[in-house]
C-alpha cells in the first residue's frame, strides 16, 4: 500500500478563500496557520482567552483578535489549535454553541476527535490539517516561498467537499508546496502518539540520560558526556534527514558503523520490541489518552514533577554552561517563549 500525495495542482486556494477561518489558539501551530492564511489573502481573526498573553503578539501581526466563542461565531471554518488537553473544555464552552449546518471543524492532530472527547454534530465537516513539523518551521518556510509537508484526513463530511476543503486549507498554510499525505484521524493519532513516545521524546530523551549516567557514573567528565551524548546527537539526525540510513552509515568512520550494526540490536533487543507492541497496545485501547486526561484533571502532577527533575538533572547544569558558550547556536529554553 502506498499514500497518495497531493500538491499545489491538487487545491483550489478559492475554496478557503470563501470562507471566514477562526483560529483558535497563538501558540506554535496557531501563530503559523494564521499568519500563513492571512498572506495567503485569507480573512482569519484569532481566538484568545481575553488576557491571553499573546493577544498583543497576534494584534501586532495585523491579526484580528476576538474571544474564542466570538470568533467560532463569526467564522464558518474553525481550525483547532489550543493544546489537546484543553480542546474538550474548548468545544464544550465557545465552539458547540457556534457550530452552524455547513461549518467546518479542523484540527491538526486526532486526539480529541479518535478518541471520542469532542463530537460534533452531524452537520458540520471535520477535517484534519496537521503539519509534520513544529509551527516555527511552517512559518519560516512559508515565508521562504516553500512548505511543511502535513496530513490530511477526513472524520465527517457533512457537504460533500469536506476533503476538497482540507486541502485548500492546506495549500493556504503553504503545505501543498511539499507535499500533502492523505490519512485518517485514528492512523495520524496512534502513530503520532507512538512515535513521540517511543522514539522521537520518550526513546531518545530516556536513552540520552542513561548513555550520560553511565558515562559520568564511570567517573568521565560530564562536560564530555554532554557532547558526545546530546550535543552530537543532531549531527547523526541531520545526516538521517538528509540520506537515511544508508547517508547516515556512509558518512560516519567504518568504526563507528561496525559499533552501530554489532552493538545497536544489544541496546534495542527482542525484549525492547516487545514493549514497543506493548506501548502500540495502551495507545490503540484508548488506555494512554484516559490516563493522560486523568493526569490532567488531577493538574498534572507527575508531568510538573518530570519537569522539575529534569531541570535539576547534572546534564542540564551542564548542558546550559555548555550551549551558553557556543556563539554560532542560539540557546533556547522555555521561558524565552512566553
Ligand atoms: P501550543 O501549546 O504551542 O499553543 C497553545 C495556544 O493555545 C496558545 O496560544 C495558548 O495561549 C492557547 N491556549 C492554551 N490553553 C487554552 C485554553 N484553555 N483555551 C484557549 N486557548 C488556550 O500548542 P501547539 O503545539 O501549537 O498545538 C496545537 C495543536 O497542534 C495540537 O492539537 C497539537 O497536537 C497540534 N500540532 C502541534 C505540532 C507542534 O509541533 N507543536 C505539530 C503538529 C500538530
Ligand atoms: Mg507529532
Amino acid at each position: 500500500m502506498s499514500a497518495t500525495m497531493y500538491y499545489e495542482a491538487d487545491a483550489n486556494p478559492m475554496l478557503v478563500g470563501q470562507r471566514k477561518v477562526a483560529v483558535l489558539g497563538f501558540g506554535s501551530q496557531g501563530h503559523a496557520h494564521a499568519l500563513n492564511l492571512k498572506d495567503s489573502g485569507i480573512d482569519v481573526s484569532v481566538g484568545l482567552r481575553p488576557g491571553s498573553n499573546r493577544t498583543q503578539t497576534a494584534a501586532d501581526a495585523g491579526l484580528r483578535v476576538l474571544t474564542p466563542a466570538d470568533a467560532a461565531e463569526w467564522a464558518d471554518l474553525i481550525m483547532v489549535l489550543v493544546p489537546d488537553q484543553f480542546q474538550q473544555g474548548l468545544y464544550n464552552e465557545a465552539i458547540a454553541p457556534n457550530l452552524g449546518e455547513g461549518d467546518a471543524l479542523f484540527f491538526a492532530h486526532g486526539f480529541n476527535i479518535h478518541f471520542g472527547y469532542v463530537t460534533p454534530p452531524q452537520n458540520v465537516d471535520v477535517a484534519m490539517v496537521a503539519p509534520k513539523g513544529p509551527g516555527h518551521l511552517v512559518r519560516r518556510q512559508y515565508e521562504a516561498g516553500s512548505g511543511v509537508p502535513a496530513l490530511v484526513a477526513i472524520h465527517q463530511d457533512a457537504s460533500g467537499g469536506a476533503k476538497d476543503l482540507a486541502l485548500s486549507y492546506a495549500h493556504g498554510i503553504g503545505a501543498t508546496r511539499a507535499g500533502v499525505i492523505e490519512t485518517t484521524f485514528k492512523a495520524e493519532t496512534e502513530t503520532d502518539l507512538f512515535g513521540e513516545q517511543v522514539i522521537l521524546c520518550g526513546g531518545v530523551d530516556e536513552m540520552i540520560r542513561a548513555a550520560f549516567e553511565t558515562l559520568t557514573d564511570a567517573g568521565y567528565e560530564p562536560e564530555m558526556a554532554y557532547f558526545e551524548v546530546l550535543h552530537e546527537l543532531k549531527l547523526i539526525v541531520d545526516l538521517l534527514f538528509e540520506g537515511g540510513l544508508p547517508w547516515m552509515r556512509y558518512s560516519v568512520s567504518d568504526t563507528a558503523e561496525y559499533g552501530d550494526v554489532t552493538r545497536g540490536p544489544r541496546i534495542v533487543t527482542e525484549q525492547t520490541r516487545e514493549t514497543m507492541r506493548e506501548i502500540l497496545g495502551e495507545i490503540q485501547s484508548g488506555q494512554f489518552a484516559e490516563e493522560w486526561m486523568a493526569e490532567v484533571a488531577a493538574g498534572t502532577p507527575n508531568l510538573l514533577a518530570a519537569r522539575r527533575a529534569v531541570a535539576d538533572h547534572q546534564i542540564e547544569t551542564v548542558g546550559k554552561q555548555l550551549r551558553d558558550m557556543m556563539p554560532f547556536l542560539v540557546a533556547k529554553t522555555p521561558e524565552d517563549d512566553q
